[in-house]
């Protein structure tokens, strides 16, 4: 039935050791106050926050949104600074 059963063996044997034990995911990027980037430190598989604040995997598009969303974050961030600046001044 699976034809990938003893292909890449030491992958399997992390990936069973994540099923009976649980990811080990820790946080491998942060992209905005609420959406992380995570890593498990085992099988290597990622996830990210979606929109919802629910976890999902980490895919192309999702990598692609989270940039993106960083890019807007530190912009926004940056305006914030110069703004609390400026009226600190007045
Ligand atoms: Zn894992």
């Amino acid at each position: 039935m699976n034809k990938n059963v003893n292909t890449n063996r030491s992958f399997s044997i992390t990936r069973m050791y994540c099923d009976l034990f649980g990811h080990h995911y820790e946080v491998s990027k942060k992209v905005t106050q609420h959406v992380n980037e995570y890593t498990c430190k085992c099988c290597k598989k990622q996830l990210t926050t979606n929109s919802n604040g629910n976890l999902t995997i980490l895919t192309p598009k999702y990598r692609e949104i989270n940039n993106l969303l960083e890019e807007m974050y530190s912009k926004r961030l940056l305006r914030l600074k110069e703004k609390t600046f400026s009226t600190q001044i007045c």
